[in-house]
């Protein structure tokens, strides 16, 4: 049974350069395959557009019955056992495994670090001065990175359905010659910049309009997500400035404190945003990130089931456009919106081989990198910085800001969203959905 399909059935803005063909019969494998494309021009192709090969990605999916024709010709096969995975037909292409599967994945819950064992210990009692450069240090120790770090970030970290949809596309386009793209943005536009920012501590509500990362991004009118613990949120009031401008306002945590995800801190800190503004029908789509990026299947499930004002998450860097998280083997509700452009002081901390006076350079040119490469195939492109005097708000680091933020303006055909936009969009609840 072959039935036509463009992925429509799927509910995302994706188009395909044409209809493929769908096998619908028995399955006879449920497993995880490396995808081997049989063509060795197609190949370089493809791993050129993402800087990934394709053997070296393994699907979890489904693989069906199927008769292979005399003139059948293979184009993706299974590295492990030959199956037929994506077979060209009388000039149709014929996709013989689960598109959907692809998109199940586990993420494994963070470990608990150590020193939150500490009782009374509180990361942020440490003194700026003692507390960076000793975290900087730890960083760049298990950093193991060699070579240029501006052509590690040309490789995109796509998702394993995202890696489908262009294996898909590439093999569709080389028959037509015909180069789409394949993720759709409002009004024909390109690609989409979304900034966040995580507040960790309270200097940023103080210095409010005055701060000078806040000021870079009026100066170059980008509006963007702050996402402050609910614990320095005194009430709406301390970020009406924030709303006032265009900007949008998310959940950090409660204190910024590292054992956020874990039992019973999960549920306390929960509650916290529940009882804050940001749980209000107002702020719609509140959206979070995780302090320190460490997280649990725990939380979010806790924060689906209990907190439904609470509707997307940028904590992950797998993945170039959104997608829902998958929490213990299910489908949730909360979309996630991936980083997808190395923030300024990961980048540090990986450039140890590099004179001190180059590395801010060098971060520019890594965050360029990786930016052209999404733009190429039109994906989101979604930066982190912080409002804090020793990360992003060092006079380098502001400067490396305000610079990329202009490469990005003069860019043309970019959508630029706030992560609410981008989650209203993606998930077809809004005005943009008309096109
Ligand atoms: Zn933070």
């Amino acid at each position: 049974m072959l039935e036509t399909s463009d992925l429509k059935e799927l509910g995302l803005p994706i188009r395909l350069s044409r209809p493929i063909r769908i096998n619908s019969a028995r399955t006879v494998a449920e497993v995880i395959v490396r995808p081997t494309i049989t063509s060795k021009e197609l190949n370089e192709d493809f791993a050129e557009i993402t800087g990934v090969a394709s053997e070296g990605f393994p699907l979890s999916t489904r693989v069906f019955e199927f008769d292979l024709q005399e003139s059948d010709h293979v184009i993706v096969r299974a590295a492990e056992n030959s199956l037929p995975l994506i077979v060209c037909r009388d000039g149709e292409v014929i996709v013989n495994f689960d598109i959907p599967a692809t998109q199940a994945f586990h993420f494994a819950d963070s470990k608990r670090p150590i020193y939150t064992y500490l009782p009374g210990f509180n990361i942020h009692k440490i003194p700026t001065m003692i507390r960076r450069p000793l975290s900087n240090f730890v960083q760049s120790v298990y950093s193991r990175r060699k070579g240029s770090v501006a052509h590690d970030y040309s490789k995109l970290p796509l998702t394993s359905f995202e890696f489908v949809i262009f294996l898909l596309n590439k093999v569709l386009a080389r028959h037509l010659e015909y180069k789409d793209r394949v993720f759709q943005w409002p009004s024909g536009k390109r690609a989409v910049f979304v900034s966040l920012h995580d507040v960790d501590t309270g200097g940023f509500l103080g210095r409010r309009e005055r701060d000078p990362l806040f000021r870079i991004e009026e100066k170059h009118q980008i509006h963007s997500t702050w996402f402050i613990p609910t614990g320095l949120l005194t009430g709406k009031k301390a970020v009406e400035f924030l709303l006032q401008s265009g900007n949008e306002v998310g959940w950090h945590g409660d204190k910024h404190d590292h054992r956020l995800p874990f039992k019973p801190f999960a549920e306390q800190r929960v509650e916290a945003l529940k009882k804050s503004f940001l749980a209000e029908p107002e702020n719609f789509p509140t959206g979070m990130r995780t302090p320190k990026l460490l997280k649990s299947n725990h939380l979010f499930n806790l924060l689906e089931r209990s907190c439904p004002a609470l509707r997307y998450d940028t904590s992950f860097s797998e993945g170039i456009v959104p997608y829902y998280l998958w929490l213990n083997g299910r489908q949730s509700k909360i979309l996630e919106i991936p980083i997808t452009v190395p923030t300024d002081i990961g980048v540090y901390n990986k450039l140890h081989g590099i004179p001190r006076s180059r590395r801010y350079e060098a971060i520019l040119e890594a965050q360029i990198a990786r930016t052209r490469k999404l733009m190429e195939v039109g994906a989101v492109i979604s930066i982190v910085t912080h409002p804090e005097k020793d990360l992003s708000e060092r006079p380098e680091l502001l400067d490396i800001y305000d610079q990329y933020l202009l490469y990005i303006k003069s860019c043309p055909d970019i959508w630029f969203a706030t992560a609410g936009e981008l989650f209203r969009y993606w998930t077809g609840d809004s005005w943009y959905s008309a096109g």
